[in-house]
């Protein structure tokens, strides 16, 4: 073995790595000046109240490129904030000359470049590596992987153990050593800027990434921000790794580390095999802790196998293995204490509110209760009894993991490639068989053309493969038209593909027949055709063989042009790209107006006339953004309702709220400015003079009002706006301003207003009525003016938020319902239960209060910047406001 190993190794000039061989000694001598992260960083990685900041970890990592011949950095791009975004690849010297040509294999593993032929599989089984992503710390908060990082990359570096060596030579390790770089840096400085004070514990008033939070761990599917993008990118177009390994902490009084697998349900979309590697994999670490005298390790809790968004569980749709841990969390850096519990005796229950939580604000510093899960189960074998818990127990628990993970893949190296292979290959000839075959997305057949390049676009990042038809095709019998796309299922990514568009059935898991069914982990329904307005045909039998398809380039772009001449430009108002083409036009100083249409290429829909700017600037707008604009003479014959540009305040709480940070991304996406509103400005009153609308995101009304209050908190942070600030915001409305309240905010308005509208949302207990994130039909009033540039009958997006009924009001009160719930059949996609309260029942309300408004949105018109089709709806609702 050693011989012929060392005969390759004359044969290639390489340097095999033996452990007395000369060659190892001097890579050993190298690799010796490498500072370990304690010499670099003068502390201990993990040592109470330390942490590496990212900027600092990068120069570690630049010199660990350096030293060791067995790690490379690349640079994926920036963050949302400019910060380098990297990746480590780790493996042996050896695999690092080749990457290409590993990458390449595992590319053909994926299917990328056609069916592989019998050799190039055997060639793929026989010299394949174990691919395995690590990503670190998307939640910011969740400090230790990031820390770990650290450690586990100097060990790779530097350890010449045979269990190390096995590991780089059979895996190539890709470490993102942060999928947040913004917040790292953010919550380190918010750590130490507090540290040793009586906020030690504050949470930190503001998202730790610009606009999402923790929601950046939402956005897998539709991909909005860099850096989902980005590992989009290397997970899907560039690396195509087969196990994914990505690392949270969670609460602070239960189990120390969940492994996989995750709980039921499982979706219908994932196969089989990849449930059972996450087991294996997720066993494999919960049996080297064990090995490793570790207490607490937990699965099958909590995370359900079911939903699409979360980043390494949007990997199983890809027939990737996707792992996550969740590590016990300390107080950021800062060791937690927790009285001692008894093995298989929980402590009886404690009144509501009497438990110090983890995270919170009067988090105090006095031991944190007693742990109530103490019974041993097949599960849980060793609870975990309490006692204290530090920022280097995270790290242990995470290097064991990160370790076990590596080994295990490299000890089924073989079988891992066999066996995902198989999968790629199932999804690849069920797709052929059909049922469904494939599905087309007619961009010409949609109320909004626009929209279905944008779920090609969303598609194509996810790394699915979409064609145009070549020419008009028939399948099941239905017609199509030459450009229609086309996804087939014959491909890798058919799962995530099929998942992504179809209608969600969230199938209800009862542990007993007599429990009560549990809740989702989150939302329940993505169908991502119903979220952007865009119909999407299944076709079930095989597509005709006779069917020429065009690969479509990135990002697909739909031609806009300006047809006819004349100084009178009109185009159809049909989504989100209306308004962003209204607001530039503004901008030039165009007089814009909106009618509701007659004609054009979407009857019904609403048309927008502009005059008063030249032809190359509407020529610019068009091209921009694909839209199909009209040059005439003369205006239309009746009177187009004349737009302006609203003057915007965006309330911005001190809870660090995730629906204003979207609410944030949206009007910037479609270019609308805003002015932020923190609760002195709002308390210090005379908006009129300022704003057109106010805009309040989804949070609950006693919030707005009183915000965090916590004694933990930093004191300029607490509170909300007050009795001062309803009252300015009271005066505001009086003095001819726009209310416009998204989700629980509604309360506010409701309450305190009064109007002539109950939310009947309230009142109902979960048994009646739940809803944790669900798609509806909903009827829209396109006749009113916050219902121009959404479809008649369309997808909004419901989460346990208000709806309305109409009760008596004053007679100045003019009440419009924008949109309703339809009286049957309200869910379109996802899980809700107690539909009947909602049937025939307001999801949108404008109230003219002459001179002011408020318009209460129930459904939540920009969730998660998701729900395109109802993105209009709140842009109209500014630009009311602006001519109120
Ligand atoms: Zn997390």
């Amino acid at each position: 073995m050693r011989a012929s190993r060392f005969v390759l190794a004359l044969l290639f000039g390489l340097c095999l790595t033996f452990p007395d061989s000369p060659a190892t000694a001097a890579a050993g001598a190298q690799q010796a000046r490498l500072p370990t992260p304690e010499q670099f960083f003068g502390f201990r990685i993990g040592a109470d109240t330390k942490l590496v900041r990212w900027d600092r970890m990068l120069e570690y990592y630049r010199l660990v490129e350096k030293a060791s011949d067995r790690v490379r950095l690349r640079e994926l791009g920036k963050s949302t904030e400019g910060n380098p975004f990297v990746v480590l690849e780790i493996a042996s010297p050896d695999t690092l000359k080749q990457v290409d040509y590993y990458r390449g294999l595992q590319r053909r593993l994926y299917f990328q470049d056609g069916v592989p032929t019998e050799s190039e599989r055997d060639e793929i089984f026989q010299s394949g590596k174990a691919v395995v992503v690590v990503t670190c710390s998307i939640h910011a908060t969740e400090v230790g992987a990031s820390q770990m990082a650290l450690e586990l990359v100097h060990h790779l570096a530097t350890d010449s153990s045979p269990r190390v060596q096995h590991v780089l030579d059979d895996v190539i390790v890709l470490l993102v050593p942060s999928l947040n770089p913004d917040g790292q840096m953010m919550v380190v400085d918010w750590y130490n800027r507090n540290l040793g004070t009586e906020f030690e514990a504050s949470p930190m008033p503001w998202l730790y990434q610009k606009y999402v939070g923790h929601d950046n761990n939402r956005d897998m599917y539709m991909l909005t921000q860099v850096e989902s993008r980005l590992t989009a990118k290397l997970l899907w177009h560039d690396w195509f790794p087969a196990v994914w390994l990505d690392e949270h902490q969670m609460g602070s009084s239960g189990a120390r580390i969940f492994v996989m697998p995750a709980t039921d349900p499982i979706n219908p979309n994932v196969h089989p095999l990849v449930y059972r590697w996450n087991g294996l994999f997720g066993q494999a670490q919960g049996a080297a802790l064990e090995a490793a005298g570790k207490d607490g390790i937990i699965y099958n809790s909590t995370y359900t196998n079911f939903w699409q968004g979360a980043m390494a569980w949007s990997g199983w749709w890809h027939n990737q293995v996707g792992l996550l841990t969740e590590v016990a969390s300390v107080r950021t850096a800062s060791p937690t204490e927790q009285q001692r519990g008894q093995l298989g005796r929980p402590p009886a229950p404690v009144a509501e509110g009497g438990r110090g939580g983890g995270r919170g604000g009067d988090a105090g510093r006095g031991p944190l209760p007693a742990p109530t899960d103490v019974m041993p189960r097949t599960e849980y074998p060793r609870p975990w009894l309490g006692g204290r818990w530090t920022l280097r127990d995270i790290i242990d628990y995470e290097l064991v993991a990160t370790m076990a993970t590596l080994e295990y893949a490299a000890d089924r190296r073989e079988t891992l490639l066999r066996q995902i292979y198989e999968v790629n290959r199932a999804t690849i000839e069920a797709g052929r068989k059909g049922d469904p075959s494939a599905f087309v997305v007619a961009p010409d057949a949609q109320a909004d053309p626009l929209a279905a390049y944008r779920l090609v676009d969303r598609l194509q990042i996810a790394g699915v493969r979409v064609y145009r038809a070549d020419a008009a095709f028939t399948a099941d019998d239905k017609p199509y038209r030459a450009g229609a796309f086309v996804v087939p299922m014959a491909q890798v990514f058919a799962r995530y593909a099929k998942d992504i568009v179809e209608k969600q059935s969230y199938p209800e898991v009862r542990r007993t027949p007599a429990a009560p069914p549990e809740a989702p982990y989150d939302v329940t329904a993505w169908s991502l055709g119903m979220l952007l307005g865009v119909e999407v045909a299944f076709v079930k039998n095989p597509l005709p063989e006779s069917l020429a398809l065009t690969p479509v380039p990135e990002s697909p772009k739909l031609a806009g042009t300006v047809m006819g001449s004349g100084t009178v430009f009109s185009f159809d108002y049909t989504g989100p790209e209306g308004a962003v083409a209204i607001n530039r036009l503004l901008k030039a100083g165009a007089s814009v107006g909106v009618s509701r249409g007659q004609g054009g290429a979407a009857s019904g829909a609403a048309v927008v006339e502009v005059t008063g700017v030249p032809l190359t600037s509407v020529r610019d707008v068009a091209a921009a953004l694909g839209l199909q604009v009209r040059a005439t003479t003369k205006r239309a014959a009746g009177s187009a309702r004349p737009l302006k540009a609203p003057r915007i305040g965006l309330y911005q709480p001190w809870t660090a709220s995730m629906d204003e940070g979207w609410t944030r991304w949206v009007l910037e996406q479609h270019e609308f400015p805003y002015t932020t509103l923190h609760n002195a400005e709002v308390k210090a009153g005379k908006l009129r003079d300022r704003f057109d609308a106010i805009l309040f995101a989804d949070q609950q009304a006693n919030s707005i009002v009183s915000g965090n209050e916590a004694t933990g908190m930093r004191p300029e942070y607490r509170g909300g706006i007050g009795e001062d600030g309803v009252a300015a915001l009271q005066a505001f409305v009086a003095a001819g301003g726009t209310l416009v309240m998204l989700g629980s905010a509604c309360d506010l308005a409701v309450e305190r207003f009064p109007l002539p509208v109950k939310n009947l949302k309230r009142g109902l207990t979960r048994d009646q009525h739940f809803a944790p994130g669900t798609i509806m039909r909903i009827e829209v009033d396109t006749a009113h003016p916050l219902g121009a540039g959404v479809a008649a009958r369309t997808y909004g997006f419901y989460n346990n938020s208000p709806f309305f009924a109409l009760t008596e009001g004053f007679s100045s009160q003019q009440v419009s319902v924008v949109a309703r719930y339809p009286n049957a059949d309200i869910v379109a996609s996802g899980w809700l239960r107690g539909e009947e309260h909602m049937a025939g029942r307001a999801a949108v309300v404008s109230i003219d209060l002459r001179p002011g408004r408020i318009v209460l949105f129930g459904l939540r018109p920009q969730h998660r910047a998701q729900t395109q089709a109802t993105f209009p709806m709140l842009f109209d609702s500014f630009y009311l406001a602006a001519t109120q």
